[in-house]
C-alpha cells in the first residue's frame, strides 16, 4: 500500500516515522507544486494521503466524498482512494486536537477559548472546542475584528490555543501573545510540536498554567489516518506509545554539572547507547573562538565568553535528538534555560566535591572549587529535570540517565 503526505514544501517531516509506528505500509513525502497537483491527482498512484499546506481546502473541493467532520470543518487533511478510485476526504486533525485536549486535562466546558490564527488547524480546533461545549470561541486573526491590537477585550479568556506557526522551529524565540494579559487563563494548548516546548508553553509553565504541545495531536491524527488507510482499528493506547517514542527520539539529552563531573564521558557513552550525535559545547566553542576556552576568558573576560556560549546554546537547543554536554558555568545565565529546555531533558550529573578535579579548569581558577560548588549547586538543581549521581562506570551511569528519562516523561 502506498500512502504519503501531500504538500507544497515539506522539508523535514515526522509523518513517515509516525506512520511506521502505526501500520505496515509505505509512507512517502509527496512534495507537489500547485501546477503539478492536477497531474498528481489524475494519476492517483496512492491509496491514502495526508494533506498539508496549502492543499487542505483545495482537497475539500476535489474529493468526491467527504466525511461529516471534513465537510463541517471545511478542511481535508486525510484522503482515502476508495475501491472505485474515487477520493474520500476526512479531517483527522479534529480527532487529533480532541485527543490533545483530553491528554492535557484542560477543561473546555463553559470556558471562553481564544484560538490564535484562522488557518486550517484553527478550523479543526474551533470545531472541537464547540463540540466540547466551550462557552465562547473567539478567533484572533491579524486581519480580523478580534486581533492582536485589541486582546484586552479578552482578558477573561480561560483557554488559549495557538494555531499559528509563531514559535515554530527555527524561530523558536517568538511567542504569539504574552500570557500575562490573561489573568484568568487556566490552560494553554500549542499545536506546534517542534520545539516540544514553545516559548508560549514555557511562559505557561513559569506562570503555573496547565499546558500541552502539539506532538500528541500529531500522533493521534496519524493513528486516525492509519485506521482509515488500513481499514483496521488501532487501539487508542498506541497513540500514547507513539507519542512517547517520537518525543524520546526528538528530545535532546542535556547534561549540566560542575567542571570535571564527567559530563563529556557520560554524554559520549549515552550518545553511543542511543546512537545519537554527541556535542560538547566547550569543544564547539573552541572551534568558533579559535582558541581554548580558558585562553579566551583570559583575553576577553568571562562576560564575553558567556555571550558566545549563550549564542551557541540558542542554536543547539533548537536541534533534535542530540546528546549535549554543556560547560560547567552555563547555568549561571538564566537566559540559557529556555534555550536548553525547549527541546531537551536536562540532567544534573552530580559528583561529590571530593571527586572533582582541582586543576586544569579555567573557571576553577576564580575562587575555590568549594565556593563554586556552593554557589552553583542550586543553579544546577534549578535547571535540572532529573538529577543522577555519577558514581560508577560511564556506561552504567548513561544507562541510569536513560532509565530516569523513561520514568520522567509521561
Ligand atoms: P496555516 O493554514 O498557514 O494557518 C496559520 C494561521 O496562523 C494563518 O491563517 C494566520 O492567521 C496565522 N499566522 C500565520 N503567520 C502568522 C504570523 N507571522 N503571526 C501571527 N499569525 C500568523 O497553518 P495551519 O495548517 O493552520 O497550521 C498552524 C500551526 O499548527 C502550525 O504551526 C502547524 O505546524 C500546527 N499544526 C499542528 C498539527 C498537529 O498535529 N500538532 C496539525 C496541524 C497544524 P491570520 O492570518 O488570521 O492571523
Amino acid at each position: 500500500m502506498r500512502c504519503g503526505l501531500l504538500g507544497e514544501k515539506l522539508g523535514h517531516s515526522y509523518s513517515p516515522a509516525l506512520h511506521a509506528l502505526f501500520g505496515d505500509y509505505d509512507y512517502e513525502l509527496f512534495e507537489v507544486s500547485p501546477d503539478r497537483l492536477g497531474d498528481f491527482l489524475r494519476v492517483r498512484d496512492f491509496q491514502g494521503l495526508n494533506v498539508t499546506i496549502p492543499y487542505k481546502t483545495t482537497m475539500l473541493a476535489i474529493c468526491d466524498d467527504l466525511t461529516e467532520t471534513a465537510a463541517t470543518i471545511g478542511s481535508v487533511n486525510t484522503v482515502l482512494k476508495q475501491l472505485d478510485g474515487s477520493l474520500l476526504g476526512d479531517n483527522t486533525d479534529a480527532a487529533g486536537f480532541e485527543g490533545m485536549v483530553w491528554k492535557s486535562r484542560i477543561r473546555i466546558l463553559g470556558r471562553k477559548c481564544l484560538v490564535l490564527g484562522s488557518g486550517g488547524a484553527s478550523l479543526s480546533a474551533q470545531y472541537v472546542l464547540r463540540k466540547l461545549g466551550a462557552g465562547e470561541v473567539v478567533v484572533i486573526s491579524r486581519t480580523g475584528e478580534n486581533n492582536y491590537d485589541n486582546l484586552d477585550r479578552h482578558q477573561d479568556a480561560a483557554v488559549i490555543v495557538n494555531a499559528t506557526p509563531v514559535g515554530m522551529y527555527p524561530n523558536t524565540a517568538a511567542s504569539p501573545v504574552d500570557l500575562r494579559q490573561f489573568p484568568h487563563c487556566e490552560g494553554v494548548l500549542d499545536l506546534i510540536y517542534n520545539p516540544a516546548r514553545t516559548a508560549l508553553l514555557q511562559q505557561a509553565e513559569t506562570l503555573g498554567i496547565p499546558h500541552l504541545g502539539g506532538l500528541y495531536m500529531l500522533a493521534e491524527q496519524a493513528r486516525c489516518a492509519a485506521q482509515l488507510f488500513t481499514g483496521e482499528v488501532i487501539p487508542a493506547i498506541r497513540t500514547q506509545e507513539a507519542y512517547r517514542t517520537l518525543r524520546s527520539r526528538m528530545e535532546n539529552r542535556i547534561l549540566v554539572g560542575m567542571p570535571g563531573c564527567g559530563k563529556s564521558t557520560v554524554g559520549r557513552a549515552l550518545a553511543a547507547q542511543l546512537d545519537r550525535p554527541f556535542v560538547d559545547t566547550d569543544a564547539e566553542l573552541e572551534k568558533v573562538l579559535h582558541m581554548p576556552v580558558g585562553e579566551y576568558i583570559t583575553h576577553y573576560g568571562e562576560e564575553a565568553f558567556r555571550k558566545e556560549e549563550t549564542a551557541l546554546l540558542a542554536q543547539l537547543g533548537k536541534s533534535s535528538g542530540l546528546v549535549i554536554a554543556t560547560g560547567g558555568g552555563c547555568v549561571t545565565r538564566p537566559e540559557n534555560y529556555p534555550h536548553l529546555h525547549q527541546n531537551g531533558a536536562i540532567f544534573f550529573l552530580e559528583r561529590a566535591l571530593s571527586k572533582l578535579p582541582k586543576k586544569g579548569r579555567p573557571l576553577s581558577l576564580k575562587g575555590s572549587l568549594e565556593d563554586m560548588y556552593t554557589i552553583r549547586l542550586p543553579m544546577y538543581r534549578r535547571f535540572a529535570d532529573i538529577t543522577v549521581a555519577n558514581d560508577g562506570p560511564a556506561e552504567k551511569v548513561a544507562q541510569k540517565l536513560e532509565e530516569a528519562y523513561e520514568h520522567f516523561s509521561d
